[in-house]
């Protein structure tokens, strides 16, 4: 079986792994470089938090679980870090905690000393009294060396040659033109392409409306500050991002773009970052379905053509690469009944 896999994020990695394990011959094409894309720009928090309904909920657990189990196998998988995320502010910890838990997510509600010796960094002046919530099945991922790894074993890679049509014949799809005129033939194609995957699905004439959402990251200079997990603080998200970089992000900073104010509600939090310099703000887009959920597997107009396209990618690859890569191969999968692109309404 010849699968062309359009798209090295991690959602293609984690889809041509998963295929080339199950013995397909997979080619993965990519118009620029593996993990370019939004998977290079990510926060890449593992975590199933405030994932609904109770389906998708589930669908991001299995996520997570299937990151532990990845890195747990690999002889030096520390692409995958645990540690747990921290977060207060706001009302709605306890009652989070208390939802989680009855779903059988661990999480827990901890004193303020208890956050402390979590994360010895924060200035406790910022952490109230009440409602501080530890999460401690969650973690993060380095999406890029993860990326690297699905790809290292028995996949073809193409780059920097853009698939810019799909040769479709009836309702079966027979291979793939590059912009540099390779023709490439498939028994399959998976529609990977992240924040561009309407422009390609568009190419076997499927409309799939996207809500696409342009975010701003911030990357830290190296700083000695003991941040050891995702933490979630009222005006900031932090986490570590490699040799002392701390990598931040709010909602906030992807309306107003002040990186500036960002820096300084991280260092309120961590004095230590105010030792720190901005190294580098990198622009990510969010590849949003219309709905909001991911759109994945098997499609009814068109026999052999797949997709795996969501927000949440780093939490749901390698989970989901199995499921869509049994699809690929023949095995129709209940899990992905909810996700087929058939709900936009289309024949
Ligand atoms: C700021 C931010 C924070 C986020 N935080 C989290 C988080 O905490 N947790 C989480 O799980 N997710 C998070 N996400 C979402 C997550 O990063 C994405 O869902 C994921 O990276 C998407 O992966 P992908 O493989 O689908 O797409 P991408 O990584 O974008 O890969 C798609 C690839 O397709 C290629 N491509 C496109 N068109 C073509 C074509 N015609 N031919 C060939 N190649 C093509 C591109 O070059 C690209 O390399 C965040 C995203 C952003 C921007």
């Amino acid at each position: 079986m010849r699968v062309v896999v359009v798209g090295a994020g991690v959602y293609g990695a984690a889809v041509a792994a998963a295929l080339a394990r199950r013995g397909a011959a997979v080619t993965v094409v990519d118009g620029s470089a593996p993990g370019s894309g939004t998977s290079g720009a990510s926060f890449a928090w593992v975590n199933s938090r405030n994932k609904q309904p109770l389906h998708y909920h589930e669908l991001n657990v299995a996520g997570m679980a299937a990151h532990r189990q990845l890195a747990a196998e690999v002889p030096l998988g520390d692409w995958y870090h645990g540690g747990g995320g921290l977060t207060w502010g706001g009302t709605e910890v306890r009652e989070r905690v208390d939802a989680l838990r009855e779903l059988g997510y661990a999480a827990e509600v901890v004193t303020r000393a208890e956050a402390m010796e979590l994360e010895p960094g924060i200035d406790p002046a910022r952490l109230p009294d009440d409602g501080i919530g530890y999460f401690p099945d969650e973690g993060w991922v380095e999406p890029v060396r993860l990326i690297g790894h699905l790809l290292a074993r028995g996949v073809q890679l193409v780059t920097g040659d853009a698939v810019v049509a799909v040769d479709l014949r009836g309702d079966v799809v027979r291979g793939v033109r590059l912009a540099s005129g390779v023709e490439i033939g498939a028994d399959a194609v998976v529609n990977c392409a992240g924040a561009k995957a309407a422009e390609v699905a568009a190419m076997v004439g499927l409309t799939l409306p996207m809500s696409n959402l342009r975010c701003l990251l911030v990357y830290t200079s190296p700083v000695a500050v003991p941040l050891a997990r995702v933490v979630h603080a009222p005006d900031v998200h932090l986490r570590p991002e490699g040799d002392g970089r701390i990598l931040l992000h709010s909602g906030e900073i992807d309306r107003n773009g002040e990186v500036e104010k960002l820096v300084h509600a991280a260092a309120s939090v961590y004095p230590g970052i105010r030792h720190a310099t901005v190294e580098s703000v990198r622009a990510g887009e969010r590849p949003i379905p219309g709905d909001g959920l991911p759109v994945l597997g098997r499609v009814a107009g068109v026999r052999n053509y797949f997709f795996a396209v969501s927000h949440s990618a780093v939490t749901l690859c390698l989970h989901v690469g199995g499921l869509v890569a049994d699809e690929v191969l023949g095995e129709e999968r209940d899990e992905l009944a909810a996700y087929r692109v058939e709900r936009f309404g289309q024949a």
